[in-house]
């Protein structure tokens, strides 16, 4: 199956967008067929500069490149010319001169008389005369599909089931514009034929406009290819996914810091299931299960906890050496004592549970390379029962249970903690929270145990002697 993914270069890809095409690029895939890219930028007004190069950046960074070289519209214009004549030749089409003021004054016009606004097909009744003389003296004018009144179009969509529209609600739609360039609907049509594609996947917004496309397969005498219009993707609100709500462009995230298998996973699950528990999906596991035909016809709600779960199953995925290979320069631009430090890639490790970004790991990484005073209520809690009437004496216990120590496992070192705890009548969490506490300067982080043994006995040591005095 070839299938082909088509945007428009009016801006940044956008993360529906992401998912037309990775849904294109699996189901080519799976059928052991090609992907392709067609850049559509017919609409010149539109067009903006930079956009195609972000389109294909952003789909190598997903692992999503195309098989061929992508078609570029405005480099066939000849083409959409050649189908326009012939259409109009066997009288599918014919030439409207109506001017911007016209059309404006009837649409009003039917909307005040609450009918769909439509054209009236003025021009459809012009002789071949005077369509000839108007053109002759030069008039503006555009080339509209001539719709059929009567009988309805009715199609399968691969999403959406059976879809019926009766034709006279069809506009005429404009298949060429007065600059002489084809509308997205006649070159799309054209190109879908020639570039020989078996399954359309487009957003759902081109649902309404699938009867005009189907009559002009009908009327150039080709197949049409099969259809999935996915649903829309909305924001928890349940409006629509706009530009002004929120992030829309995969670049915000990729800038982020987010990693492309997460924003992958992600985007297939806007509108997909498997039918399974499974929520972490590989590229190579998606091209296996995908099938369009369990893409949910309601819209799909963009959920950011979602996506950053997804990031951090993914950023853990990543094998601990590596993982220390990316962070290290980010850590070592916030402390230079990370530059000589023999047990990063231990001290990595410990991070790499917890966090979500790249980014994250300077600051989740900084008590290994800086002390910080820790503030008294950092060390008290209440729900481990810490309090100032106790945490002086806890903390000549935590020392004193230290003190001895030679294994300084994880491991071990809570075998002794939960020795202590018992001999001295205090709950196991009435030590670890302080000593945590006093090592990370912080609330939340890796556990105390993993820490001291990761900062080593003597900075641990120093460490709690130094809170100590305090206290
Ligand atoms: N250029 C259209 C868009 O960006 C593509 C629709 C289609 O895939 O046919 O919405």
């Amino acid at each position: 199956m070839r299938t082909r993914f088509a945007p428009s270069p009016t801006g940044f890809l956008h993360i529906g967008g992401l998912r037309t095409a990775l849904y294109a690029y699996l189901v080519a895939k799976q059928t052991g067929g090609e992907f392709l890219l067609r850049i559509e930028d017919t609409d010149q007004e539109r067009s903006v500069p930079g956009a195609v190069e972000n389109i294909l950046s952003t789909l190598h960074f997903a692992g999503l490149d195309p098989d061929q070289k992508p078609v570029i519209q405005s480099e066939r214009l000849p083409l959409y010319k050649k189908y326009a004549a012939q259409l109009q030749r066997d009288g599918y089409a014919y030439p409207c001169f109506c001017t911007q003021g016209r059309l404006n004054q009837m649409r009003k016009d039917q909307m005040a008389r609450k009918e769909a606004p439509m054209y009236d097909r003025l021009c459809c009744a012009l002789s071949q005369e005077q369509i000839k003389k108007r053109i002759e003296a030069g008039e503006p004018h555009v080339l509209r599909l001539k719709i059929p009144r009567e009988g309805k179009t009715i199609f399968d969509d691969d999403i959406r089931g059976t879809v019926e529209f009766k034709n006279w609600v069809v506009d005429d739609q404009v298949l060429l514009k007065s600059d002489g360039f084809p509308t997205y609907h006649l070159a799309h049509v054209v190109d879908d034929h020639l570039m020989d594609i078996g399954l359309v996947i487009r957003g759902e917004e081109w649902l309404s406009s699938l009867p005009k496309h189907l009559l002009l397969f009908q009327y150039l005498g080709w197949k049409p290819p099969r259809y999935a219009h996915v649903p829309l993707i909305l924001n928890k609100d349940k409006s629509k996914l706009s530009k002004r709500q929120s992030d829309v462009a995969v670049e915000d995230y990729i800038q982020n810091g987010y990693l492309p298998e997460a924003l992958l996973n992600f985007v297939a699950l806007l509108g997909w299931n498997s039918g399974t528990p499974q929520d972490i999906f590989s590229l190579k596991e998606l091209i296996d299960q995908f099938s369009i035909e369990r893409v949910q016809k309601h819209g799909a709600v963009f959920d950011t906890d979602k996506l950053n779960w997804l990031q951090g199953q993914w950023i853990r995925k990543i094998p601990t050496q590596e993982f220390a290979e990316r962070i290290r320069p980010l850590v070592e631009k916030g402390f230079s004592s990370a530059r000589i430090d023999e047990h990063f890639l231990e001290r990595a490790a410990l991070v790499h549970e917890r966090i979500t970004f790249f980014n994250e790991a300077p600051d989740m990484m900084a008590f290994f390379y800086q002390t910080s005073d820790v503030p008294l209520d950092v060390l008290l809690n209440k729900k481990q029962h810490v309090t100032e009437a106790n945490i002086a004496q806890i903390l000549q216990t935590i020392i004193h249970t230290l003190e001895n120590i030679s294994d300084w496992s994880p491991d071990a070192l809570l075998e002794q903690f939960r020795f202590s705890a018992e001999k001295n009548k205090l709950k196991l969490g009435q030590l670890l929270w302080p000593l945590r506490a006093i090592l990370t300067g912080k609330p939340f982080s890796p556990g105390a145990t993993e820490v001291a043994s990761a900062l080593g006995k003597e900075e641990t040591m120093r460490r709690l002697k130094n809170a100590s005095y305090k206290c």
